[in-house]
């Protein structure tokens, strides 16, 4: 297939770009290069554009002859929806609208779009199935929650087909060290962890270790960014016109920060100094895929269940690029 990729350079786009050209598709990136990065996107294959150009979107559609979109572009960081909500309505809600506008525009009816566990909000069933409520606890989960309702809508009124799939915690760097994870500002635990052992941040600060958890530490399903591109190329041949597939994407493992610590640990060989903070505003305390659905349906399961395993996959590629994308 043809497919476009919005957000291709980004942490999870970039890895599903890898993933779909090596199962044989023609893949064009766009994206706008605010947060992804040019070197991981493979030669001429990068759009420099903007999701809000619906014209330009059109035209590089039908142009290429565009047959499905993954679609990445978002911004996805909870703390910053919090403190600038308008940001995220702007890109994430606004965005994707115009994208799906553009779609129709060039004949395009097949999305693939990245969900996440953050629509759930705080879930009441651990681990959590798909037909768990959605009550999204900040902004960025809201955007998310609303552009699942509208490709309901689109697939009802305009045949689209879709699949949203729901990542919990995407975490370690591809398997062969090519492509890795480069935010900035950097909040997420592994790749924070890591800076540590790097030297580059004296200590990690535990948000809250007085959870009602099993070590009072907040726990999360780590899955692996291969397995989930992996999934995205999986989930285009169940694209259906007028259907939703709504699936999570997770390990169905739970470890808790003090776990991902220890395993960062053992992976560098490096003592990892950690303080305990305050709880983080809006951290829900467990989140654990029910995956079952996604093996079900795609024929898909995670290669890397082990924690250790993904976290050696993250610091082969943090080790070699102390500076990320740059070094
Ligand atoms: N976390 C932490 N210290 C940090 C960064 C994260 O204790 O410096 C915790 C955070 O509270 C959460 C888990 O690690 O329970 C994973 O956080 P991350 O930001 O990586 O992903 P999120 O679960 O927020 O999507």
């Amino acid at each position: 297939m043809k497919i476009l990729v919005t957000g291709g350079a980004g942490y999870v786009g970039s890895h599903a770009v890898k993933a779909l050209v090596a199962a044989g598709h023609e893949v064009w990136v766009y994206d706008n290069l605010s947060r992804g990065h040019q070197a991981a996107v493979p030669p001429g294959r990068l759009i420099v554009g903007e999701l809000a150009d619906r014209n330009h979107l059109a035209a590089v559609m039908r142009t290429r002859k565009i047959d499905a979109v993954m679609h990445f572009a978002a911004l996805a960081y909870v703390g910053e929806s919090v403190e600038k909500p308008e940001l995220y309505y702007r890109n994430n809600v606004v965005g994707t609208l115009v994208l799906l506008e553009a779609m129709r525009a060039a004949d395009v009816s097949q999305i693939v779009f990245s969900s996440t566990t953050a629509t759930y909000g705080v879930p009441q069933r651990v681990p959590t199935p798909e037909d768990e409520p959605q009550r999204p606890v900040n902004p960025y989960g809201f955007t998310k929650f609303v552009i699942e309702r509208v490709l309901d809508d689109y697939a009802q009124a305009h045949g689209l087909a879709f699949a949203a799939l729901r990542y919990f915690n995407a975490a370690g760097c591809s398997a062969d060290g090519t492509l890795g994870e480069d935010h900035d500002p950097e909040t997420h635990l592994i790749p924070i962890t890591l800076q540590v052992a790097l030297g580059q941040r004296p200590q990690i600060t535990i948000f809250g270790d007085d959870w009602p958890t099993p070590d009072g530490t907040c726990v999360r399903d780590y899955v692996h960014v291969d397995d989930l591109a992996a999934a995205h190329a999986a989930a285009l041949a169940h694209l259906r016109p007028g259907r939703g597939l709504k699936l999570n994407l997770g390990t169905g493992r739970g470890h808790s920060v003090r776990e991902v610590v220890e395993a960062c640990r053992k992976a560098t060989g490096h003592v990892i100094p950690c303080q305990v903070g305050p709880r983080r505003p809006g951290d829900p305390p467990m989140l654990v895929a029910d995956a079952s659905a996604a093996k079900r349906i795609l024929g898909w399961s995670p290669r890397f269940v082990m924690i250790e395993s993904i976290v050696e996959t993250a610091w082969r590629w943090h080790k070699a690029h102390p500076r990320g994308y740059s070094s």
